[in-house]
């Protein structure tokens, strides 16, 4: 039977659930004017206004510019023994806020993201509570044997921390990891990897505390830029003897990136992310800001900041990820810096930071597109994302590119209403998040009920 919404369609043969007039919109690297029909949460058709069908809803995009829905691929939405730092519904609105339309959430929870059991609770939890799309990693179970079991479940791919223990792989056995590898290779699936090596990491800071040292400086010290390098190498070396794709999280050296240059020449399956603090902050930002800034990797200095952006300019990088980790207050401002919980809030404060360049000409609309839509949908395989096409999925940022605003901690939408980039002069704002055609955020404001956004599982 037709309720009599579906009737009243089909009788008049087509009326959409939405039309956007007036829109200007970035589509095959070019910024066109058109209307998009909206129904049933996907994209129907685009064409001018004179075409398009009757719409029980019209929205009018004029003086804005309409992109393919953003996809955050590195987000901490916390929730279950987190939730004081963060849930899924706040964390979602964060992202609705900045202009994200999807989000991948990495599994260092509490519980850990690792299993069956674990993947089906959050699933479950966050289905009632996101306001967007959002995708979840797993960290690795105890056995390889079981990676399949979890994969089933539909994580959109895993995540290895190397820097500690989270998950269940013995991260200093490097035949654990390459069977590990394998395995995700042969279900054509990504690992993303936090490469920093664990044993120099361990044993510099054992040192350090030790010497009762436990300032900024310090947690430099320990978190160095060869720590870093050593873990991607190590990595790039187990990577290439099984086929599996590849991808580091928040590449902060210009080291690091080299080696990930090389290793992409030589054919290897890899690719990489970097975060907006590690290409609008340096060290000398996280003297000025105090503990507030303290990010696993650490800011680094001009040298690696140029080397990074340099590398967004060739293509090197494949996608910006803001690494959102909130934390409170409180933990942000431990005595000693050991104490100190690493991350900062991003979801808020990327999409202005990266329009901002654009309109300073260092990159393009273009550019942020790849970065934030294209990009993450191919490498993650999000089906129906990443363009503004005809089928594809209605999700959609509408951002207002002459907004000129400072950035404003306190109007988060995060539980972490704080930053490093506060009072920032940026240019450019989200006015308008739609996910799979309904409305999320409009101006700021929350406008959709919890529960609005999807869980994404991989087939
Ligand atoms: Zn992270």
């Amino acid at each position: 039977m037709l309720d009599v919404n579906q009737a009243r369609k089909v009788v008049l043969v087509l009326i959409v659930d939405m039309v956007l007039v007036n829109a200007k919109a970035y589509m095959n690297k070019a910024i066109v004017d058109c209307s998009l029909a909206i129904d049933d949460g996907k994209i129907l058709k685009i064409g001018r206004e004179t075409n398009m069908p009757s719409s029980d809803a019209k929205l009018n995009l004029r003086g804005f510019l309409l992109l393919p829905g953003l996809i955050d691929v590195h987000v901490h939405l916390r929730d279950e023994g987190k939730a004081y730092k963060e849930d899924f519904y706040s964390g979602t609105a964060a992202a609705s806020a900045g202009g994200m339309t999807t989000v991948l959430d990495m599994p260092n929870n509490n519980p850990v993201t690792m299993s069956v059991e674990t993947l089906r609770n959050r699933m479950g939890l966050a289905e009632r509570k996101v306001l967007v799309n959002v995708g979840f990693y797993s960290e690795f179970p105890v056995e390889a044997s079981k990676i399949q079991t979890v994969a089933r479940e539909g994580p959109v791919g895993f995540k290895l921390y190397m820097a500690e223990q989270v998950g269940g792989l013995d991260i200093r056995d490097d035949h654990v990891i390459v069977e590990a590898f394998k395995v995700v290779g042969s279900l054509g699936m990504v690992t993303a990897a936090h490469a920093e090596d664990e044993e120099s990491l361990r044993l510099i800071e054992h040192n350090l505390k030790s010497a009762g040292r436990n300032s900024l400086d310090a947690f430099l010290t320990a978190h160095s830029g060869d720590v870093e390098v050593k873990a991607i190498e190590r990595l790039l070396k187990l990577a290439r003897q099984t086929g599996m794709h590849l991808h580091f999280c928040h590449v902060s050296t210009e080291a690091g990136m080299m080696k990930i240059i090389e290793a992409k020449k030589s054919g290897l399956k890899v690719t990489c992310e970097v975060t907006p603090h590690h290409l609008f902050l340096c060290a000398k930002d996280l003297k000025r800001v105090g503990s507030l800034a303290v990010t696993m990797p650490p800011l680094r200095n001009r040298r690696d900041v140029d080397g990074l952006w340099e590398a967004v300019k060739d293509g090197s990088v494949d996608v910006i990820g803001s690494d959102h980790a909130p934390h409170t207050l409180e933990e942000k401002e431990a005595e000693s810096v050991w104490d100190v919980k690493v991350g900062i809030s991003g979801l808020e404060t990327t999409l202005p930071l990266l329009l901002t360049e654009v309109r300073r000409g260092r990159i393009s609309i273009s550019d942020v597109v790849k970065l934030m839509s294209e990009k993450p949908a191919d490498i993650f395989e999000l089906k129906g994302k990443g363009w503004l096409k005809e089928g594809n999925d209605a999700d959609l940022t509408v951002v207002d590119l002459n907004k000129k605003y400072k950035i404003e901690a306190s109007k988060f939408q995060s539980k972490a209403k704080f930053s490093p980039f506060e009072g920032r002069e940026v240019q450019g704002k989200t006015v308008k998040t739609i996910v799979a055609g309904r409305l999320i955020m409009e101006d700021g404001e929350i406008v959709a009920k919890p529960g609005s956004g999807r869980i994404i599982r991989r087939e």
